[in-house]
């Protein structure tokens, strides 16, 4: 299948190479058409207090867990749209920054054997990883080349920002890199609508209410936007479709980049002996010890074969009730009995399954966030986002693709995980977006108008909008970094003058 498989050049940053890179990055900022994140902590405590029925009280335990853990890393993916082409056609920069919090912070056991199981790399993280302090700024602006400065620079740039399930990012961010958090929601977001007039979209959100995929966790929507979008292009569909083009790193920069592979497995054959809780939740307590598959590819193939199941059956019922009707007309006895038993043996069957799959559907919102014992989680708090894992599945982490197994022999598959989680996360991200995007543009850059600052709220089923409404207040801190923000560039654009 054409364009199915991918080979994603992730720009590794640390310590030793932030200064040297930082040109770079400011430049994809700038002249990017839109930027996605993702993040990795080290923990995010309590589960169900993350998911407390008011959004106040999740915002509370959310902003507790910003203050006591911090990221590991930080995903950057600047997509730039190349113009003059007839389809989207995106110039993609992908940036894996490994970070180090200089104060003290909590890391969680299960964390910690997460992200390792994962590929993540602590020797590098203590090693090599770009300090950062937390909470206000410490006397006078920051200057000089660092975290902070480069949040300030993500902030100048004014670019809509991307994020899948972006809430916890969201609110690690400013905890992090920007200032204390304020106590209120509706301050947080009305000073979110100033640091990001753009726009932020919450590519989770989007494939719940736009895209209307079966499941919508990281991986699988990558997965399945990626399939349609070859198809569309291998059956000649008008387009537009999504293209992507990497730069080509040379000398010095290349040993900074690491080759991510993207391979999708096609062959279908075989008993589909698929995992249903991941499939699902993209999470499986499990893990890699799981005896069924947690292959994305074919589970979205499994999905859509179901849903194409119905579709015939649903044909051949209407086809028989006609048939019925047309015999019950010519008073035909006994094999309208028969016709007649066979069909609700048919329509059982597939109330079944219907059944299951809204099950299916509840689950993710409700019953699964409940019920989940938290000593089976895995600390999926650590990956990014709970649930970019899933917040569905409370504790999920996604599932990375990984791209290195092509046989699908479960045992072998599971090595779930890759390096560069966060860097490759927010490129899934972005192409989502992208993908997204030409399905409900109403025009150029017009994006995804609907889901405009629109976060995704696990078990809700409206959104966080991220707006100043009438009654909030901006925080005195966040007034104080915007005038930061903009006053820098005044002077620049004086001196180009
Ligand atoms: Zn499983």
């Amino acid at each position: 299948m054409m364009s199915s498989s991918l080979v994603v050049p992730v720009i590794d940053v640390q310590s030793n190479n932030f200064k040297e890179l930082w040109p770079a990055i400011v430049l994809a900022f700038k002249t990017s058409s839109f930027i996605a994140l993702d993040t990795e902590l080290s923990g995010l405590g309590a589960r169900k207090a993350l998911l407390a029925e008011s959004i106040e009280d999740r915002y509370k335990a959310i902003c507790h867990a910003a203050r006591t853990r911090s990221i590991l890393s930080l995903g950057l993916a600047c997509y730039k749209k190349l113009e003059g082409k007839a389809d989207s056609t995106y110039l993609v920069q992908v940036y894996n920054l490994t970070l180090l919090c200089a104060e003290e912070y909590v890391i969680e056991p299960q964390s910690v054997q997460f992200l390792v199981q994962h590929g993540f790399d602590f020797n590098k993280q203590y090693a090599q990883g770009v300090p950062y302090d937390k909470g206000n700024d410490k006397g006078g602006e920051p200057q000089g080349v660092n975290m902070r400065t480069l949040f300030v620079e993500l902030l100048r740039a004014n670019k809509p920002l991307v994020l899948h399930n972006g809430l916890i990012d969201l609110i690690f961010l400013y905890q992090c890199f920007y200032a204390h958090l304020p106590e209120k929601l509706g301050t947080f977001t009305a000073d979110l609508s100033q640091m990001f007039p753009a726009g932020i979209y919450d590519t989770k959100y989007a494939t719940e209410y736009e895209l209307r995929f079966t499941a919508s966790y990281l991986e699988y929507t990558y997965k399945k936007c990626k399939l349609d979008n070859s198809r569309s292009i291998e059956t000649a569909q008008d387009g537009p479709h999504v293209f992507l083009e990497f730069c080509n790193y040379t000398g010095r920069l290349q040993s900074y980049v690491d080759y991510r592979p993207c391979i999708d497995s096609h062959s279908s054959d075989g008993p589909l002996n698929i995992c249903v809780q991941f499939s699902a939740y993209g999470w499986c307590p499990s893990g890699s010890r799981c005896p069924m598959s947690h292959d994305t590819d074919l589970i979205i193939r499994q999905d859509e074969k179901s849903k194409e199941d119905k579709r015939k059956k649903r044909k051949r019922r209407k086809k028989k009730k006609a048939a019925k009707e047309e015999e019950e007309e010519e008073e035909d006895g006994p094999p309208q009995d028969k016709k007649a038993h066979v069909e609700d043996m048919d329509e059982d069957g597939e109330e079944k399954e219907e059944q299951k799959e809204d099950e299916k559907v509840d689950g993710k919102f409700t019953a699964h966030d409940e019920e989940m014992p938290s000593s089976e989680t895995p600390a999926a708090e650590s990956h990014s986002d709970p649930d970019k894992n899933e917040s569905d599945a409370p504790q999920t982490h996604d599932p990375t693709p990984d791209a290195t197994n092509k046989s699908p022999k479960a045992s072998e598959r599971k090595v779930e995980g890759g390096t560069h989680r966060a860097g490759f996360d927010a490129f899934m991200t972005g192409y989502i977006f992208a993908f997204a995007s030409i399905r409900n543009a109403e025009g150029p850059d017009s994006w995804i108008p609907a889901c405009a600052n629109k976060l995704y709220l696990s078990g809700k089923s409206v959104p966080l909008h991220i707006a100043k409404s009438t009654f909030s207040k901006s925080s005195r801190a966040h007034m104080t970094k915007m005038e930061q923000v903009w006053r820098k560039q005044f002077p620049k654009a004086d001196g180009n003058a």
